[in-house]
């Protein structure tokens, strides 16, 4: 329960206007969410703003608003609240209250399994007291612990708190807040290593908990972990150890049994010996959260009896190795909500101690926030994974990785699955791999992975979509949730998984379907691509040179793959080995080919190239025919296809025909010699759009599997989505007299008062620069224009008709926002190109997500 007045006393509030409402019920920062009763947070980051929102969290019945910025709103019927800053008020506030009601706080900290052990502690008080536990499951640092406070009550003894850090400062900020009268730290990992540095810092920072503990509060410290049990000298209050298997601790569990459903142990505590106890949480590493509890249970004189009798009542957490029924009685074991390393190996130990009689199965999504130890961390998941998993299904680009490491370790290639979309990887499990009563499903993942989908679309039970945890953020997530980055391009898997599966209907069945990849598949990232299109209907890739391929390869990916190119005979040794088949187009190029195949021992496959009209790479039609002839001699040399390329599917259907002719009359005397080809190819993406009579038996797609036309004179199915989307953020915004100018140049001055949002890209990142730029980005789901020139990293836009806009705001170069969208079509237009080059000029330096 909050009272504005306790708000307005904590934070050195103002009214404003006449106060309306003066008890809530709860803070809300996410405006979708707001409604009767509760008081709407504005935040303001240097990530962005939500001050834009009040006006529609009142419309959804928000009863009372705190803002640092005066609302532009109508807020007649709702009391506002005017702070310095929205998250230092909610802490003063939880500060207050704390003190106000006397309420003794036991804070958890720890790289994981602090809501485990805030759930075990809280299950222990509140046999014996009143006990308040929210658990604040989507957020960390300050603004986690008012949030987790709101429901408080004044009969409430205890409150067990969750003090998760994301940022250095925060436990200190948080411990003087709430003046914990118990500090529990789990363990020490690698999450969050991305800004901490060392696991040692984040130790230095966790121990702040201890440091600040009175000698009338107690400690329990994990003696598994060196970095835990040597905060036992920084604290002066009492420790108390807790270990397993470890003599010394004061608490110690010893001959656990790990099964499906639950741990049973044996338990010391001083010379008492508790034997043959249980609790119903998987995996041994539960235990350290049972310990925990014990003992702050014993600190507030609760037996070890009595409280190991409540726990027995406790059950998992949703996201935390969850056992679900799963389709086909399947048992899924849904650990979704987070993942490190070490307690993505804690769930692999579990697994492997149950396994017997089941096969084993690992999804595993990127885990986050690593930082260096990113790939260190994904490989030794990897390698434990090999030896405990019968089968590895990896999603996103981190997570193939472990994937990797397990190939390494020698596990069979046919038992590891490296996936790149929620789509790809629920498909995979529904449909190839026959789930059954026999099969264990461990699911994991960071939260930006979101492997809670994965297990909801394999529930054998609707209802138990209730036990999932959930990471729908709504659109405050900018402002809570840490991201570093000045502009990105983000990749649709979803949709590029249904763009080629639609493709693929479109074809006959006895026509296959190279996807065309090159250049980094147009810009999207040529590996996720490729293995995406693999499995939802290609069966051949396109690329553009001997590198492209090889990076496909040592992805991997054993697809066959055709060089669309030229490719020097210096190159020839690592197609052949390899197995990448080329284009050939010149008889010459085939005898050096030759010659130098022989000397490798090796057969080269090779499309020959027929160029039917278009003028570029190939042998013209009347010589292919003795091309041939001569090619035959050739031993070392496998003509595997052959291929021709339309000048303009998409614009000249007469001509197109005439080149389709024209290719026929090179492939009739050909089969009339009793020349076979494995695949005749001849249709780009205009050509299948165009129709079905030149298709052969394989189609080369690409641009169309990227959701974007060929050409505006076809027509072009409403099925087929972008992939991508460029966005950025606001840099700073400024309000300018008239005539003041801007950028490079002085080519644009403005000519009023205007306001000018500075965006962090350039033309360094392919926001072109000349002869002509964008003229349009999104701000709030509006179009504001770009002015001035586009520097290398920098670039302005006028935002003076668009309220709010401030720094950290989203902004989208490509890609939709609101109700509004940005097409490659109309940038294209814009920039007096088409939208092939749109998307392939997007530079590598730009990150893929
Ligand atoms: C790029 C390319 C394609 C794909 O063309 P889209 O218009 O993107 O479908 C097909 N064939 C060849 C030889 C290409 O170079």
């Amino acid at each position: 329960m909050i009272s504005l007045y306790d708000i307005l006393e904590a934070a050195n509030g103002q009214l404003y206007g006449e106060p309306v409402a003066q008890i809530f019920t709860d803070f809300c920062i996410d405006p979708d969410k707001a409604g009767e009763g509760l008081l709407y947070v504005a935040l303001r980051s240097d990530r962005g703003d939500t001050h834009q929102y009040i006006e529609e969290a009142i419309k959804n019945g928000a009863s009372g608003v705190i803002c640092s910025k005066p609302p532009n709103c109508d807020t007649d019927g709702v009391s506002v609240v005017f702070v310095q800053d929205a998250v230092d008020a909610l802490v003063a506030w939880a500060h207050l209250v704390l003190g106000k009601l006397g309420t003794k706080v036991i804070g958890v900290t720890g790289s994981s399994g602090k809501s485990v052990t805030a759930a075990a502690i809280n299950r222990v008080l509140s046999k014996h007291h009143s006990v308040h536990c929210h658990i604040v499951d989507y957020l960390d640092g300050q603004l986690s612990v008012p949030l987790a406070l709101a429901r408080l009550k004044p009969e409430h003894k205890y409150v067990v708190l969750k003090l998760g850090i994301a940022q250095p400062g925060e436990m200190a900020e948080m411990v003087q807040a709430v003046q914990p009268d118990v500090g529990v730290i789990t363990h020490i990992g690698y999450a969050h290593t991305d800004t901490f540095g060392e696991p040692e810092q984040i130790a230095l920072e966790k121990r702040i908990l201890v440091e600040y503990l009175s000698p009338n509060g107690v400690a329990v410290l994990n003696y598994d972990d060196d970095l835990v049990r040597a905060m036992g000298k920084h604290t002066r209050a009492e420790v108390m150890t807790i270990g397993i298997d470890s003599f010394g601790t004061d608490l110690m569990a010893f001959n656990a049994v790990v099964g499906l459903n639950g741990t049973g142990f044996d338990l010391r505590y001083g010379g008492e010996r508790y034997v043959g106890r249980w609790v119903p949480l998987p995996g041994k590493y539960n235990l350290y959260a049972v310990l925990s509890a014990l003992a702050v249970g014993l600190h507030y004189d609760i037996p070890v009896e009595d409280s190991l009798k409540t726990l027995k009542e406790l059950s998992p957490l949703p996201g935390r190795l969850n056992p679900l029924i799963g389709l086909n009685n399947s048992l899924l074991v849904d650990d979704s909500h987070t993942a490190e390393p070490q307690s993505a190996l804690a769930a692999l130990d579990w697994l492997d101690t149950i396994k017997e009689g089941h096969r084993a199965i690992f999804v595993m999504g990127d885990m986050e926030n690593l930082g260096a130890y990113s790939q260190f961390g994904h490989r030794q998941v990897g390698q434990r994974a090999a030896e405990v998993a019968d089968l590895i299904i990896t999603e996103g680009t981190e997570a193939s990785l472990l994937g990797r490491a397990a190939l390494d370790q020698g596990m069979d290639p046919s038992r590891i699955r490296s996936l790149h979309s929620t789509q790809d990887t629920i498909a995979t499990l529904k449909e190839n791999i026959e789930l059954n009563e026999k099969d264990i499903v461990l699911i994991k993942g960071g939260p930006s992975s979101r492997m809670e989908l994965v297990t909801q679309s394999l529930l054998m039970d609707e209802s138990d979509h209730e036990q999932l945890t959930r990471r729908d953020f709504g659109r405050e997530a900018p402002v809570i949730v840490q991201h570093t980055r000045a502009n990105w391009v983000e990749i649709d898997t979803n949709a590029l998984a249904s763009n080629v599966a639609f493709t693929r209907e479109m074809l006959d069945d006895d026509v296959m379907m190279m996807a065309v990849v090159k250049s980094d598949a147009y810009g999207h990232g040529a590996v996720a691509v490729s293995k995406t299109a693999l499995l939802n209907g290609a069966e051949y890739l396109g690329v553009a040179s001997i590198n492209e391929a090889l990076e496909l390869r040592d992805a991997g990916i054993d697809a066959p793959i055709l060089i669309l190119n030229h490719m020097p005979v210096f190159a020839l040794r690592q197609a052949i080995r390899h197995n990448i088949a080329i284009a050939l187009y010149d008889l010459d190029m085939a005898r050096s080919y030759d010659r130098a195949a022989r000397e490798l021992h090796g057969k080269l496959r090779v499309h020959v190239k027929v160029d039917t009209g278009m003028g570029r790479l190939g042998v013209l039609a009347e010589e292919a025919i003795s091309m041939f002839r001569h090619l035959k001699a050739l031993q070392n040399i496998e003509i595997e296809g052959i291929y021709t390329h339309f000048s303009s599917a998409d614009e000249n259907l007469e001509y197109t025909e005439e080149q389709i002719e024209n290719f026929n009359s090179v492939l009739r005397p050909l089969r009339a010699s009793e020349f076979e080809f494995k695949y005749v190819h001849a249709a780009n993406s205009a050509g299948i759009l165009g129709g079905s009579n030149n298709h052969f038996n394989m189609v080369r797609a690409g641009i169309m599997l990227y959701g974007l036309r060929p050409s505006n004179m076809l027509d072009f199915p409403a099925e087929l989505k972008p992939v991508m989307s460029w966005k950025t953020v606001v840099a700073q915004v400024r309000d300018l007299p008239p005539g003041y100018p801007i950028g490079y140049g002085n080519t644009y001055s403005t000519s009023e008062n205007e306001r000018i949002a500075i965006l962090p890209l350039g033309y360094a990142d392919g926001f072109r620069r000349s002869p002509q730029t964008w003229r349009e980005v999104l701000v709030h789901g509006q179009r504001a224009p770009v002015v001035g020139r586009v520097s290398m990293e920098k670039c302005a836009i006028n935002v003076t008709d668009i309220s709010g806009v401030s720094v950290g705001d989203e902004v989208v170069l490509l890609g939709s926002q609101g109700d509004e969208t940005i097409t490659a079509d109309e940038v294209a237009e814009w920039l007096g190109t088409i939208n092939y080059e749109v998307v392939t000029s997007i530079l590598p330096r730009v990150p893929r997500y």
